[in-house]
């Protein structure tokens, strides 16, 4: 059997949500041997995730955990301000570290267990599916190119004689592992053999990442995917904020649309 792939993807209520969360279960669904975590960011499950969950047609976990008032970005902030989905994916790490040792021991699905891989999937990105077959045989950490995120067409490791030597980035590339969430994925194994690795909520602006993945591995160790981190297989999407004008003036004459109505 194929090795099983764990995304771990945060999600928080807003307009957009339910359209993003369609859109991902869409690629999700071409993949095979997937098991999807999805970790909302609110004091409990909430019924529009529980429900669209109940029938996209995915094999899932939903978990939930609330970002702490004071590590939330605020209405206006600017959005590199504070780290976001770190709480829940630290739920997600959580989870499969409690439920690792049944999985494990329950015959069928040992094997798709012993050589799973995590990989954290935002709601806003978009995945190519060869992605998911590149990261499928992680021994480690794998990592490829990202496109469209630190103001650049990419970000990707540079790559030589097979080995990743350093970081092509515009900014700050001496951090410890500056690469993006979307561009890595860590087994399983290791996630397990390293029980207190986590994201550091408190991680200054472009260290989240880092804060995970240095307590995992080298750059050495690093196993390049994507033709030798050549080809962009994930794009840093994100989704315009709809416009709500029309629909305030329409409230206040008391015409606004059906709230019964999810959007
Ligand atoms: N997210 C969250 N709570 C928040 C903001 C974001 O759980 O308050 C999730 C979001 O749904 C996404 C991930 O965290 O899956 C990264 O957030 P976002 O896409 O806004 O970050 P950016 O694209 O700006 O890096
Ligand atoms: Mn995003």
């Amino acid at each position: 059997g194929l090795p099983t792939i764990y995304v771990i993807t945060p999600t928080y209520a807003r307009l957009v949500q339910k359209a993003e969360l369609t859109r991902l279960s869409h690629t999700f669904l071409h993949v095979p041997q997937l098991h999807w975590i999805v970790v909302e960011d609110s004091p409990s499950p909430t019924q529009l995730v529980r429900n669209f969950l109940a029938v996209c047609g995915l094999t899932y976990t939903h978990l939930h955990m609330l970002t702490p008032k004071d590590r939330k970005l605020q209405e206006g902030d600017p959005h590199w301000l504070k780290p976001r989905g770190a709480e829940q994916r630290n739920e997600g790490l959580r989870w499969l570290r409690e439920k690792a040792p049944a999985a494990a021991a329950d015959g069928g699905n040992a094997l798709a267990f012993e050589n799973a891989v995590v990989y954290f999937a935002d709601d806003d990105n978009t995945y190519s599916l060869q992605l998911f077959e590149e990261m499928r045989y992680t021994k480690k950490v794998s990592v490829w190119p990202v496109g469209l995120v630190g103001a650049m067409k990419f970000e990707r490791p540079v790559v030589e004689n097979g080995k990743v030597v350093r970081f092509h980035t515009g900014w700050r590339p001496n951090r410890p592992f500056p690469i993006d969430m979307a561009g890595f994925a860590v087994s399983l194994n290791l996630v397990l053999a390293n029980p207190d690795a986590c994201f550091d909520g408190n991680a200054e602006m472009g260290f989240l990442e880092s804060s995970f993945l240095q307590n995992l591995v080298t750059m050495e160790e690093l196993e390049p995917k994507a033709d030798m981190c050549t080809k962009v297989l994930v794009w840093h999407t994100r989704t315009e904020k709809p416009k709500m004008k029309r629909e305030e003036a329409l409230i206040k004459q008391g015409l606004g649309s059906d709230p019964n109505v999810e959007v």
